[in-house]
């Protein structure tokens, strides 16, 4: 709606009830580069999409309203248009009352009026779907129709891929809307007041991550010092701001005496000093990782519409591995195995088999952060029976890099977490994922998507370039995990020297 900022719609209305000065932002700045998605929210929308048109085969013989997003009064009028012609149901109906535009994804006729079903691709109905449903129905009952029932379609999270028939739970919220209704028409007048006006004073508070993380967060929150107190590993929003408001706001600033959990005492000892600190209990917790090692790494992806069989509606689905196995007899040295899906087709068995081959002979099989590589391999159990017995004994033999760490080591560069990402430049210097293309997991996730489901329409050479940079970024977790470990034993050996 550019050039139209006193004119509402459902997603503007959404924004200004987080909050006003997001929405005046978002109204008066609609360029603002804090408003590009990023790769991962672009991935939601285009599955949010597909759900969407999913949604429409259960409840048939619907009339779509076609038109483009930014044609605002051309689907009012086709949506009347519609209307005139009773069909069963119009998809993406579009309607405005109050001056506020809004969509509706499935309008369902009903023998005495319409029930509007608002379709999302999460698992389960949310608070937030509330007013989301009730503005619709406010704008459609201004515009005249006969709203009777209002319905949150979401996703099934007991369907199982291939029978899709119960991919649905429509869920009646007609209730709730009608409470949820009473201040709907002050809240847009006053989000039409306040766009009028000047950017408003808005004070930061939760609001700011609920629902949703606002994009301008680094607009609003004061840039932290470092080791600032909410930087104490998992620490509660609500003590941080108690330690802050007893006048600590860094971790230099806490007093000896101040009673912490262990972790958080290593960490304060950590930064106090500027120096790492290893516990002499590392030692202890070394022996477990028993050669021959095999380093293990999973990359997923999580599809709001399942598949390939058994899998449910967004299941992380192993599609992709790096395993680092030291060689028997050959003085430790490393052999290095990978694999990766290359097409929609299901991936497991395959993928099962070169797991199996790879970690075939690893005394031990470690990985950061186990529970991630556990659950995989309990799924690709399941996927693949042939194997089960193997994969779980790959699963028996998983030993774990991150609580050793955790337990037993801090670096003042971990930043308050112990991601692979925050203690491998710390204790490995000159070894990052800065010079990689896919540079996290989110990351990685959409473009094996992209690998996987677009590939037919993917240049060739921007195929390939995808997969290298996808092998090259699961090869690092795995190299990681061996260069951590190392480092974790030559403290130990410089410990041992000192004594
Ligand atoms: S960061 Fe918070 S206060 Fe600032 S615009 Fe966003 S929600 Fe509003």
């Amino acid at each position: 709606m550019p050039g139209e900022p006193s004119r509402l719609s459902k997603s503007r209305y959404l924004a200004g009830l987080q909050c006003h000065k997001q929405l005046w932002w978002r109204v008066h700045e609609p360029e603002a580069p804090e408003l590009s998605p990023t790769p991962g929210q672009q991935n939601l929308f285009a599955q949010g999409r597909d759900v969407g048109e999913r949604a429409r085969r259960h409840v048939p013989g619907g009339e779509l309203i076609d038109l483009p997003f930014f044609q605002y009064d051309d689907k009012v009028a086709a949506t009347r248009e519609a209307l005139k012609r009773e069909p069963p149901a119009i998809y993406e109906a579009w309607f405005l009352a109050d001056d506020t535009y809004v969509g509706v994804d499935i309008l369902e006729r009903t023998p005495r009026g319409h029930t509007v079903i608002e379709v999302k691709a999460s698992n389960s109905r949310k608070p937030e779907h509330l007013p989301d449903a009730a503005v619709q129905v406010h704008v459609l009952r201004g515009a005249g129709l006969q709203v009777e029932r209002a319905e949150v379609m979401h996703l099934n999270p007991e369907c199982r891929h291939p029978d899709l028939s119960n991919l649905f739970v429509r869920e009646d919220v007609t209730a709730l809307v009608e409470g949820a209704l009473i201040g709907v028409p002050d809240e847009l007048a006053a989000q039409r007041r306040m766009l009028e006006g000047p950017l408003p004073d808005v004070p930061i508070g939760e609001h700011c991550t609920r629902p949703y993380d606002c994009p301008f967060l680094e607009r609003c929150w004061p840039k932290l010092p470092d080791h600032h107190v909410s930087k104490l590993y998992r620490i509660e929003r609500k003590r941080a701001l108690e330690l802050e408001a007893d006048g600590y706001e860094t971790l230099y600033d806490l007093p000896s005496d101040l009673e912490l959990s262990v972790i958080h005492a290593r960490q304060v000892r950590a930064v106090q000093t500027g120096r790492m600190v290893v516990e002499p209990t590392l030692a202890k917790a070394l022996p477990q990782f028993a050669s021959p090692l095999a380093f293990l790494d999973f990359e997923t992806v999580s599809l709001a519409i399942p598949r390939w069989p058994g899998c449910r509606p967004w299941q992380q689905v192993p599609v992709q591995f790096s395993a680092h196995r030291e060689e028997r007899g050959r003085g430790g040295s490393l052999v290095h195995h990978e694999w990766i899906a290359e097409g929609p087709a299901d991936p497991r068995p395959a993928l099962a088999e070169a797991l199996v081959e790879a970690c075939a002979e690893a005394r031990k099989v470690v990985a950061y952060h186990a529970s991630f590589e556990r659950e995989c391999l309990k799924q690709l159990r399941e996927a693949v029976p042939r194997f089960a017995k193997e994969l779980e004994r790959i699963e028996k033999r998983l030993v774990d890099l991150l609580p050793v760490i955790r337990r037993h080591v801090y670096h003042p560069d971990f930043g308050g977490g112990f991601s692979i990402k925050k203690t491998l430049p710390a204790l490995v210097p000159g070894l990052s994922y800065a010079d990689l293309w896919v540079q996290d997991g989110e990351v990685a996730t959409v473009e094996l998507q992209r690998l996987m489901l677009e590939g037919d329409r993917t240049p060739p050479a921007e195929r390939a370039a995808r997969r290298e940079a996808l092998l090259r970024y699961c090869e690092r977790d795995t190299w990681a995990m061996v260069k951590l470990l190392e480092k974790l034993r030559s403290l130990v050996a410089d410990q041992l020297e000192l004594f």
